[in-house]
């Protein structure tokens, strides 16, 4: 067992982790980053990135994070192969335990940890991720113009969604597996005022079907959860939108977590509900949930690291004159 100690301690190696370390990193905090089980995190289950501000030509997602972690190891990133499993939040320096059983000691600790989109779960889903089936219309909506789309989901992600793929799509359907949605109000009265989407009400989908050699898919069976009918839905793209797990199991009972379990933060900051944890990224985002969000408050953790420990050396100083 090794113990690991550092001023900043940063859990994720996605977008969000990666950038605090590039900021940390250059305010001279030698961070360490625990990559945990996705190295690279979301971006590495992706192929085309056609969003993340300075690139003209289409980039690959797995080729973005090896650039940002080469750029964080460049800057003076520690980076370890390892899980945070453990955690003990209750003084400084936070002293977290890993899978390997190494501990990791930070006098201050960012949490990019993300989270991961709920599918439903089926094996023709799988099967299709990448090929027509996504659960993001902002990363790959622009994929499906001019097709016909389905939006499964009826919350605020679903409808958000199914509004936002009409620039895209003259032809959308919302399936859901009630008769009433539970988002907002004002976003449905948007939604039935849009022309271009139609919403199917009691569906569930039974299979996303593979059109065969490089179609991908070609349409959705469904079945009624009223009357158990069968019935088939052409389309080209389908969206999964039943919302997201933020990965914030290990927090529970030691941050304060709003009810999605998202992690809270103060308004306009990365500050928790500890003094000297902070969070960024997917992880404390359940609205915009994108790379450059994601780099965005990662690099706004490392800002506020840096003026946390700034004042709490200060307070030390001061007590020991
Ligand atoms: P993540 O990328 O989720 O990274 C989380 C990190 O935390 C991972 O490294 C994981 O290993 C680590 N971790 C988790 N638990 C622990 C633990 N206990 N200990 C240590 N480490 C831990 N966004 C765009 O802007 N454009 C796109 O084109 C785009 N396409 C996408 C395509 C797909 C298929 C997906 C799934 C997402 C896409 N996104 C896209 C969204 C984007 O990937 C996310 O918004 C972004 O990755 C969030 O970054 P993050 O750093 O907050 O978290
Ligand atoms: P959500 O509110 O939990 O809604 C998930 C939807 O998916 C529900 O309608 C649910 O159906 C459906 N669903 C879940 N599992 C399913 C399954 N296995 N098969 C079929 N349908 C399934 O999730 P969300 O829409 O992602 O929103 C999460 C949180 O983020 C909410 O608090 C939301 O308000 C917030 N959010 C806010 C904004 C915004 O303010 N603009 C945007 C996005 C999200 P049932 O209704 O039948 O349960």
């Amino acid at each position: 067992m090794t113990t690991h100690t550092t001023r900043m301690l940063i859990l994720g190696s996605g977008p969000a982790g990666l950038s605090a370390a590039i900021y940390g990193a250059r305010a001279g905090l030698a961070p360490i980053v625990v990559q945990g089980i996705q190295p690279g995190g979301q971006l590495m289950t992706t192929t085309d990135v056609e969003n993340y501000p300075g690139f003209k030509d289409v980039i690959q997602g797995p080729w973005l994070m090896e650039q940002m972690q080469a750029q964080a190891e460049h800057v003076g990133t520690r980076m370890m192969w390892d899980t945070i499993v453990e955690i003990d939040l209750s003084r400084r320096p936070f002293r977290l335990i890993g899978d390997s059983g190494d501990v990791y000691e930070g006098d201050a600790l960012v949490i990019a940890t993300g989270a991961q989109a709920k599918w439903l779960g089926l094996d023709s889903e799988e099967a299709l991720k990448g090929k027509g089936v996504s659960a993001c219309a902002t990363c790959d909506g622009f994929f499906f113009r001019g097709k016909k789309i389905a939006v499964i989901g009826g919350g605020n992600t679903a409808v958000e969604e199914a509004l936002y793929l009409t620039n895209h799509s003259d032809d959308v359907t919302l399936i859901h597996r009630r008769d009433s949605f539970r988002a907002e109000k004002i976003l449905q009265d948007r939604l039935f005022a849009h022309k271009n989407v139609k919403v199917l009400w009691n569906k569930e989908v039974e299979t996303f079907v593979d059109g065969g050699g490089t179609a991908g898919l070609v349409a959705l069976e469904l079945v009624d959860t009223v009357t158990g009918e069968k019935s088939r839905l052409d389309v080209e793209g389908g969206f999964v939108a039943i919302g997201h797990h933020p990965a914030t199991e290990l927090f529970r009972g030691h941050i304060e977590l709003d009810s999605d379990h998202y992690i809270k933060v103060e308004t306009g900051s990365t500050r928790t509900s500890v003094p000297g944890v902070f969070a960024c990224g997917d992880v404390m985002d359940k609205i915009y949930r994108q790379a450059v969000t994601a780099a965005g408050t990662g690099c706004m953790a490392a800002l506020d690291v840096e003026r946390f420990l700034a004042e709490a050396d200060f307070e030390v100083a001061e007590a020991a004159e």
